[in-house]
């Protein structure tokens, strides 16, 4: 079973390679029509920061200085081929998100849909956005695993959206591309997660000439049964499960009810990897509690000191 899934994702990873491998080559001289640029539109764990009920230092800059705002994790994908944009997961911030990712234009138009990675309020609960109470879209196209398509459409309030045609549905599958256009492919992928509702997918993200990595929730990288270490060597960019620096920050909590990868553990993972493909991690949804949200932190710097990055709103990349 293991190795079905394996070989499966290993095609889909070879489909990808020659896929980039073509376009590259036939695309190299209108190089700057066909960019697709991937936009960090938010950084932080589900419950956002300033987090409900703390009380704590982490969160007390956020909530006297309410202006000073880092949104949920989420990434906007723009293909300035065909000018068309894309949002993973809908998050909680998700309106000044698509103004950061498509400023003035009609949601409708010019957001030609949204992917879904699990059910769990930071990744979805925003959709609620779209409805009637609100801006009311037509025919967003949402793309969703099986499991997150059933949950959806069954269960209110979310099945107005469908109803009322806020949202267009639209099915994935484990490993098989979403072709949006001749330079941008989005590929769906299981990984180990508390499922109370739905799956839990990551996403590669395959642009002309680069490949991007989204996984912001995933269970211990040892419960996977895809290397994470032998998948960053074959993308260009890597936006992994940040949660957690260490054990220390959640002292109120029993970790093993919240078993994500602490940043720590990852680093002592990567350590063996070339310097330039250090380089290509990005951690991203960092709980209200992570040390490495502050850029003067010892955790800040020691992620930084060893070839790493932290996601930080605002970033952007071509892909
Ligand atoms: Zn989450
Ligand atoms: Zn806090
Ligand atoms: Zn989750």
């Amino acid at each position: 079973m293991i190795f079905i899934k394996q070989t499966k994702f290993n095609i889909a990873l070879l489909m990808s390679i020659m896929l980039i491998g073509c376009n590259s080559q036939t695309q190299k001289k209108e190089i700057k029509f066909d960019h697709v640029s991937l936009k960090v539109l938010g950084t932080i764990q589900d419950g956002g920061i300033p987090h409900l009920g703390c009380n704590k230092k982490c969160c007390e800059e956020y909530f006297l200085n309410q202006t000073q705002r880092i949104g949920v994790s989420s990434l906007g994908i723009s293909n300035l081929k065909n000018n068309k944009n894309y949002l993973i997961d809908a998050t909680p911030d998700i309106n000044f998100q698509l103004k950061k990712l498509i400023g003035n234009e009609n949601i409708s138009k010019k957001l030609n849909g949204i992917f879904i990675t699990h059910a769990h309020m930071g990744h979805y609960s925003g959709l609620l956005n779209l409805g009637r109470e609100s801006f009311s879209s037509s025919l967003v196209p949402l793309f969703v695993m099986p499991k997150m398509h059933e949950f959806i459409s069954s269960n209110g309030p979310w099945d107005q959206l469908v109803k009322l045609k806020n949202v267009d549905l639209k099915s994935l599958s484990n490993n098989k591309p979403e072709v949006l256009g001749d330079n941008l492919s989005i590929v769906p992928f299981l990984v180990p997660h508390r499922d109370e509702y739905s799956e839990t997918v990551g996403y590669k993200i395959i642009g002309p000439n680069k490949t991007a990595l989204f996984i912001p929730d995933i269970d211990k990288w040892e419960k996977w049964e895809i290397s994470i270490v032998e998948l960053v060597k074959e993308v260009d960019y890597a936006f992994l499960d940040g949660t957690f620096y260490d054990a220390k920050e959640i002292n109120n909590r029993d970790i093993s009810e919240i078993p994500h990868p602490f940043i720590i553990e990852s680093l002592e993972l990567f350590k063996n990897l070339s310097v330039v493909d250090k380089n290509k991690v990005y951690f991203i949804h960092l709980n209200h509690t992570n040390p490495a949200i502050d850029k003067s932190s010892v955790p800040f710097k020691n992620i930084i000191s060893k070839g790493f990055n932290v996601a930080e709103g605002n970033m952007e990349f071509n892909l």
